[in-house]
């Protein structure tokens, strides 16, 4: 039996994993997390994707409970401004898309929908909630699931709502240290200490680590968060991480934590993706600041140039916040767990925040650790159906990311004119020749799971502008009135939506 579990590294990685393993195995495990005073956290990745919501509710965390604590505020999706063209927006959504006689309106958009009024705001409830900077609860802290539609016995909009419809910003260090604070008192041992030199055994695995102050630290398991150093997993183990700057380039980062007065501007509930000349700009809407950031490729632009345009976006005249200059580590391990060394977070694997799936790989990597969870036996063939999930989920957002350049349409600099020509993954290049004649469907989106559905493939493709040539031909031969009707229930609902939910500002204000 495996005893003891060692997390180096203390961010987000290392916290979040060290709790999600105490939740999971109680004190059965011991589990230490050997953190650095002297390293700095990356100190950004403040925006998650709708499955963070299983995280915090295993470790039987409400909401109410840590978002006041981490400037927590609601994400129901994402916006895309000036992705198509300057001026343009759309919102990737947290909703699915509703089905009529078997077809996804998205395909019944093609076909009736309004096209001058956008895919998004036709088939979606998300955009209007977006624009009116709706919370999506009530100030009595339920979730909004509309009217109950007698003809129908339910509710179409208690449907949607049932699902995961939002996910969360959050400060990133005010996470780290809920999360520290949370997992002492569960017994989760902390020791604040460098670690200098890593011990291995004959066959080259991991038997402890050696701190500055605090001697060696033994464990079983070696859980490696250092983030872009891969300390253990890369340094140590020398395990070969695959770079896929040749498909993404953007490999620079500039941060900016931006002050707001909220009470008077209010909290929109989404992140902002803001496309630039040489990248992109994120804002990130936390109660009491925005998060910002140009992520850029340096081959287009300078850290001085991306600084100097981060500030006039998002803080004229601030020149007293300090910015943050980071360089990203754009790929994954050919395979992240080796030995008796996982490794989660940056260390495993990172494909550009764009859609903020960072905190969702760490989330996925240990979900997938505790359920191949290994013994003394230490079966390879569990550690190779951990790598090979890993694997595929960063491959899938690679792939998906790849897609948002590929296919949007804007090209007025040099860094969008190349994104257009600049090789792609086989895959989606088949799926982006499919997707000029059908929308894309289960079968033919990357086919394994990497967090993104159907439906935020489509929604990407005709967002950006990437339409196929005809709606799907079957349509016009089935009645279309209930699709019609259906249209008619999402612009209902959206405004019923609109009119009974209070302002994001307004829910926050009052949990905290
Ligand atoms: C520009 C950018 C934007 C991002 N935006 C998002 C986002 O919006 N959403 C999202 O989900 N993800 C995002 N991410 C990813 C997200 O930031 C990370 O997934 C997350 O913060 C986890 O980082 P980490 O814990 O792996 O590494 P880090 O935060 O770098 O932590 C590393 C830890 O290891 C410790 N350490 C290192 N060496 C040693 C040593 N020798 N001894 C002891 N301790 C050591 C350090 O002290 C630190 O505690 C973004 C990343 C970047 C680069």
């Amino acid at each position: 039996m495996i005893r003891s579990v060692v997390v180096v590294g203390g961010g987000t990685a290392g916290w979040m994993s060290a709790n999600y393993l105490k939740a999971a195995f109680g004190d059965r495990l011991r589990v230490t997390v050997v953190e650095s005073d002297r390293i700095p956290t990356i100190g950004v990745g403040e925006a998650t994707f709708s499955t963070v919501r299983h995280f915090f509710e295993y470790l039987g965390l409400d909401e109410r409970a840590w978002m006041p604590e981490c400037g927590g505020s609601f994400k129901l999706g994402i916006r895309f401004q000036d992705w198509a063209a300057p001026g343009h927006h759309f919102y990737h959504p947290f909703e699915r898309l509703r089905v009529v006689d078997g077809f996804p309106m998205a395909d019944w958009w093609l076909h009736i929908g309004e096209r001058d009024q956008g895919f998004d705001r036709q088939c979606f409830i998300t955009p209007a909630l977006c624009e009116a900077r709706r919370s999506p609860r009530m100030l009595d802290g339920q979730l909004f699931v509309g009217d109950v539609d007698q003809s129908l016995g339910r509710s179409t909009l208690a449907e949607q709502r049932a699902q995961f419809p939002y996910a969360y910003h959050f400060d990133a260090a005010r996470l780290a240290l809920f999360l520290t604070r949370f997992g002492v008192e569960r017994g989760v041992h902390h020791i604040r200490d460098d670690v200098l030199k890593v011990g291995q055994d004959e066959r080259g695995w991991i038997t402890h680590v050696t701190t500055g102050e605090h001697g060696d630290v033994a464990g079983d398991l070696f859980i490696d968060c250092t983030g872009f150093r891969g300390l253990l997993i890369n340094q140590t183990l020398g395990e070969t991480f695959q770079s896929f700057q040749d498909v993404l380039p953007n490999n620079r980062a500039v941060a900016l934590q931006v002050p707001r007065d909220q009470e008077r501007h209010g909290i929109d509930p989404y992140t902002t993706a803001t496309a630039m000349p040489a990248g992109w700009i994120w804002t990130i809407p936390l109660f009491g600041r925005n998060g910002t950031g140009y992520v850029y490729s340096d081959e287009f632009c300078s850290p001085d140039e991306a600084e100097a345009a981060l500030r006039g976006f998002a803080a004229p005249g601030r020149e007293d916040l300090s910015a943050n200059h980071i360089q990203m580590r754009i790929g994954r391990n050919e395979r992240s767990w080796v030995n008796n060394c996982v490794a989660i977070g940056l260390s495993s694997g990172f494909v550009e925040p764009l859609e903020s799936t960072g905190i969702f790989f760490i989330q996925h990597g240990i979900e997938q650790l505790v359920r191949h969870f290994p013994d003394r036996r230490w079966d390879p063939q569990r550690a190779a159906a951990y790598n090979e999930r890993i694997n595929h989920a960063i491959d899938g957002v690679k792939e998906f990311l790849v897609l948002h350049y590929r296919a949007a349409l804007r090209d007025d600099s040099q860094y969008w004119k190349e994104a257009k020509v600049r090789p792609i993954p086989d895959g989606l290049r088949e799926r982006l020749a499919m997707a000029s004649s059908f929308l894309l469907d289960e079968e033919t989106i990357y086919p394994h799971y990497h967090g993104f559905e159907t439906y935020s493939w489509n929604t990407m493709l005709l967002g950006l502008g990437h339409e196929p040539s005809h709606p799907r031909p079957a349509l016009a031969l089935i009645d279309r009135t209930r699709a019609a009707e259906e249209l008619a229930r999402i612009r209902a609902d959206a405004e019923n939506s609109v009119s009974r939910l209070p302002s994001c500002y307004e829910y926050l204000a009052s949990i905290n």
